[in-house]
């Protein structure tokens, strides 16, 4: 972002701003309108350019295979396994949310109550009218009891004060204060974290949190602070772990850095670790950045421990690594350790409610970093031109720029700095993800919905492979909320190799997929758009029941058996 200047300069810091979130966000609409942000298109590497233009691509297929399905020959009914929205909502948090929302509008009525109109609710002897509210036997209030009871004994919240907080969060009637994050809802969230990502490890009390709408803005967040605060300059070389969530490709080329590309599947079709070549090319202290989704998506794979281990070692050769992982599925692995449990120095976790949750609406994700970390040592290492200018910018919010957190510089820079005061995620929403982390932090070590979900998608993706002769990948690193298969091997398997040879020259991927739309009303995502390899396609398991996908690959099946009569034919 440009020097800040006030007023005027307001209107281009949006303006700015907004072309990061571009790159994020929705899949398909924000990576069209990238086209239209001809400045930054002429500005990329021709590299680049291709690059995206091959996402746009994948997108733009998407998008018209969803047009052709809709009227499909044979007329059946749709089934788009290409999107990642789940098909399953959470409901316990939600009916709390309601009750929650209920008692507060009372309690707001109690200091004034006048037609439509009321007052604050008053802290005073809040806990206990709480408790008398509650009704023990019905299921939505055992809940709330029992997370009430988990914030004071385990948490240690004074019970005036947490119910306060949840009430006034709800009923939204202040600013977020503090702006960051509401102060016992950051103990919060770094409960749950340490729940579901940690694997044991205790790290809760010595990190921070800064609750965002959702996780694609929160990779917008972090980029645009990153290079603001000159932690990433044009040129730098950025490594990111292949296959990916196209718009995350997509981040870099805009902002102009240097992409390595860092092969996540190696040679073995069941393995999408990353293999030791790969790694080798992070210790390279050229690298300043290593962006990860973990597990991945399209793969839905997780890093194996031995991987996570030699991350330590790489971290080591290059100590300024600013690692950036996005752990949306972690939930999906059992026992899944995030690269921030093991190197929370460097490491930069971004986490959203949106798939386990079933909350893609919401707009609920965080950022989380750890008190003690590499940005804040590299931002008091910047030179001295450079800390100097950002001073200036930063003490228009603080008295102490100097020593402003990263994790503050991006909570800030949110609103372009001069607007702090008004930063931060609307206090609802910061509540909603309080009562989902509870509906977990209460189930102590197994958490029945998580394993739930886990089940499944597991079922899911058990059937389709079953109907297409594939094998399983039984590995615990396999999240199952995608697949990726490769139809030549699906064809290989069931039909035979000349027939295989036959189609990759006569039918290309994107050939394929839109007969499979416009002749079967299937719909699934073309696997080089992620950068995975030629004849790849992403299945998403998160989006029908497993019935739906027996019926995909019969329908898959249906189409192969019209190409190999067209192949006998010849
Ligand atoms: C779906 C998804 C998210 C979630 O993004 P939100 O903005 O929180 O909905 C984040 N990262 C990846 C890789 C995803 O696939």
């Amino acid at each position: 972002m440009k020097k800040f200047v006030k007023p005027a300069g307001l209107a281009l810091a949006f303006a700015i701003v907004s072309i990061s979130f571009l790159a994020c966000g929705k899949e398909k609409n924000d990576s069209l309108k990238l086209r239209n942000v001809g400045k930054y298109e002429q500005s990329m590497t021709k590299d680049a350019a291709a690059q995206m233009e091959k996402e746009l691509g994948a997108f733009e297929i998407t998008a018209e295979q969803r047009e052709l399905a809709k009227e499909n020959i044979a007329g059946y009914k749709v089934i788009d396994a290409g999107r990642g929205n789940p098909n399953w909502i959470n409901t316990k948090a939600r009916f709390a949310f309601t009750r929650f929302m209920n008692f507060a509008l009372s309690e707001c009525q109690r200091t004034l109550n006048n037609g439509d109109m009321a007052g604050h609710a008053d802290k005073n002897g809040i806990g206990e009218r709480f408790d008398k509210s509650m009704n023990p036997s019905d299921k939505t209030d055992a809940f709330r009891i029992k997370a009430i009871d988990y914030c004071v004994k385990n948490l240690n919240m004074n019970k005036d004060e947490i119910v306060y907080e949840l009430l006034n969060g709800i009923i939204g009637d202040f600013y977020p204060s503090p702006s960051r994050c509401l102060k016992n809802t950051e103990v919060i969230l770094n409960h749950y974290l340490e729940s579901v990502l940690y694997n044991g490890n205790k790290l809760a009390d010595q990190t921070l949190v800064l609750p965002t709408e959702g996780g694609s803005a929160a990779m917008c967040y972090i980029f645009h602070t990153l290079s603001h605060n000159k932690l990433l300059r044009p040129g730098d070389k950025i490594a990111i772990a292949t296959p990916i969530f196209t718009p995350y490709l997509q981040i870099p080329s805009v902002n102009n850095y240097g992409l390595v590309s860092i092969n996540g599947s190696s040679e073995d079709k069941n393995n999408w670790d990353i293999s030791e070549k790969e790694l080798e090319k992070l210790e390279s202290k050229e690298i300043k950045a290593f962006f990860l989704v973990n597990p991945s998506n399209p793969a839905s794979h997780a890093l194996s421990d031995a991987t996570l281990k030699r991350l330590e070692e790489v971290v080591k050769k290059n100590p300024n690594l600013i690692i950036l992982t996005d752990d949306v599925y972690g939930t999906f692995v059992d026992s899944f350790e995030t690269v921030y449990s093991r190197i929370p120095h460097n490491t930069i976790l971004v986490y959203s409610f949106s798939k386990l949750y079933g909350a893609t609406g919401w707009r609920i994700g965080l950022i989380a970093t750890n008190k003690d970390n590499v940005m804040d040592e590299l931002l008091s290492k910047l030179p001295k031109k450079d800390m100097d200018a950002l001073n200036k910018e930063y003490s228009i919010v603080t008295t102490e720029p100097e020593s402003m957190k990263f994790i503050d510089r991006v909570a800030a820079d949110s609103r372009s700095i001069g607007l702090y005061h008004t930063s931060g995620l609307s206090t609802p929403s910061q509540i909603f993800m309080d009562l989902i982390a509870l509906t977990n932090l209460v189930e102590g070590e197994k958490d029945p919905y998580i394993e739930q979900s886990n089940e499944l998608v597991r079922q899911r993706y058990l059937t389709l492979m079953n109907e297409l002769h594939l094998p399983a990948d039984a590995s615990n690193e396999n999240a199952r909320y995608y697949t990726l298969i490769d139809v030549n091997e699906v064809i290989k398997k069931n039909y035979d190799e000349n027939f295989a040879n036959w189609k990759i020259a006569n039918k290309t991927d994107i050939q394929f997929l839109n007969d499979l739309a416009k002749k079967k009303g299937v719909v699934l995502m073309y696997g080089p758009g992620f950068d995975a390899q030629q004849g790849t396609v992403r299945i998403s398991l998160a989006n029908n029941n497993a019935e739906d996908y027996k019926e995909l690959a019969r329908r898959l099946f249906e189409l192969l058996d019209e190409y190999h009569a067209e192949y006998s034919a010849e």
